[in-house]
């Protein structure tokens, strides 16, 4: 199994292989000894694209004749096409569609012909219990699945298509076993996390709703969710981040562009002026919150003047995690019919200045945090087997000394220094934090 692109994908990955154990099948690393070789695919960027079809092209000239299946945005996005480019491949499978992977595979199996199944629209009936979890202390829970924006440059309304949430009783019941097989941590996925609910009024159990009912649960140290629409950012949902001990003060709040002209153009439907008083009101309201966001440069027609609308707004709100990407037009986009005018070096030197501007925010947030007090969720054991590793509340990953007991504990811990991405830091104090009650678990960071 394969994974590329976003969290969506991997938690896919995790439930496809829960399906797979379930018959009998195996994971295994060593590619060259696979019977099935399972591709789940990303079509958000064309890079994306390119690196899944060069390994396929590379897989049809080997000798070794494995089953190959392809799932996931690349799948929905090009669909039989992918037979015609690539015959040796055995199956497509859509993003709607994983839970038909054990029959496609027996179809495949007992017919030697090319499957395919690509359903337009998610049915609510997916196993979510089945899914074998690579990680051990923190996992992802899938509370929404598609997205009825159509940002003018994205593919993911065409290959996930329109939204539709997943019962609240059976989130519930997901977070609550996780919780008794000892996870601490749970993110909360969907394209849009804040439209949930939206698609089911007669469940009168919107977003953060539903973030106060997993509060409830017994022993869940921290909830995330990933990823927002500014416009669906709601006064409720900030107020349960200052409210609920579980929920971690980070938002992923991506702004895309910090010119008005271009996020009409990019339909991201608000402005620069109603994008700042967003951040302004999440800031009064949880004041030690730290912000994410995704930034588009070389937009078509993105003038100099837009990209430094964008690069004043990065330097205004310091935002301190942030995914910038050079545009890249996506086949299926209202976008792909414009012109992608802005030449490649532009967007490069558009790129490298954002991303220096953001190193420049970043030092100056490591320098604030030398002494401060954080709770860190220690996670595994670091590459260099000397100490632990974890993350704190807002995101920063965080080096400790310590045995391996402590996998899977809150502890208090110390920042004493740091490396260029990563912070150092020492517990200051014992027992772990959450055998005190939630209370003890509001640490600033
Ligand atoms: S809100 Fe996000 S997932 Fe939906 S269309 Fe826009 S960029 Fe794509």
């Amino acid at each position: 199994m394969r994974t590329y692109g976003c969290q969506m994908n991997e938690l896919d990955s995790e439930i496809m292989v829960g399906q797979l154990e379930k018959r009998g099948l195996k994971r295994i690393d060593v590619e060259e000894n696979a019977d099935l070789l399972l591709f789940n695919t990303c079509s958000i960027r064309d890079l994306a694209e390119r690196k899944v079809m060069g390994k396929l092209g590379q897989l049809g000239r080997s000798k070794k004749k494995s089953i190959i299946g392809v799932t996931g945005c690349m799948a929905m996005a090009k669909k039989e096409t992918l037979f015609r480019k690539l015959p040796h491949v055995d199956f497509v499978l859509g993003t709607n569609n994983i839970t038909d992977l054990n029959s496609v595979l027996d179809e495949v199996l007992e017919t030697g012909r090319q499957i395919i199944r690509t359903d337009d629209q998610f049915e609510e009936n997916l196993d979510y219990l089945v899914a074998k979890r690579d990680d051990p202390v923190k996992a992802y829970v899938s509370i929404i699945r598609g997205c009825d924006k159509f940002c003018t440059y994205c593919v993911v309304p065409y290959t996930r298509g329109q939204e539709v949430s997943r019962s609240p009783e059976s989130i519930e019941e997901e977070c609550r076993q996780l919780v008794s097989k000892g996870y601490k941590e749970i993110t909360l996925l969907g394209q849009n996390v804040n439209s949930y609910g939206k698609d089911k009024p007669e469940w009168n159990c919107l977003f953060h709703d539903l973030l106060y009912r997993l509060d409830k649960i017994e022993g869940l140290g921290r909830v995330r969710f990933m990823t927002s629409h500014p416009v669906d950012i709601t006064r409720e949902l900030m107020e349960a981040i200052r409210d609920l001990p579980s929920l971690c003060e980070f938002v992923h709040f991506p702004l895309q562009a910090g010119s008005t002209r271009i996020l009409k153009k990019m339909h991201r439907i608000y402005t620069l002026e109603q994008y700042l008083e967003k951040v302004a009101m999440l800031r009064e309201i949880v004041p030690n919150v730290a912000l994410g966001t995704d930034i588009i440069v070389g937009f078509p027609t993105e003038t100099e003047e837009d990209f430094q609308e964008t690069f004043n707004m990065f330097k205004q709100i310091e935002f301190s995690v942030a995914f910038i990407f050079a545009y890249s037009a996506r086949k299926g986009t209202p976008a792909f019919r414009w012109k992608d005018d802005i030449p490649e070096e532009v967007k490069q030197d558009r790129l490298q200045r954002l991303l220096n501007l953001h190193n420049e925010i970043c030092a100056k947030h490591r320098q604030d945090m030398l002494g401060a007090e954080v709770e860190v969720l220690v996670e595994k054991r670091n590459r260099d087997e000397l100490h632990l590793k974890g993350r704190t509340r807002c995101w920063k990953n965080v080096l400790l000394p310590g045995d391996d007991s402590m996998i899977g504990t809150l502890q208090r811990v110390k920042i004493s220094g740091y490396t260029h991405q990563t912070f150092l830091g020492d517990v200051i104090e014992n027992p772990p934090l959450e055998k005190r009650g939630h209370e003890a678990l509001r640490i600033t960071c």
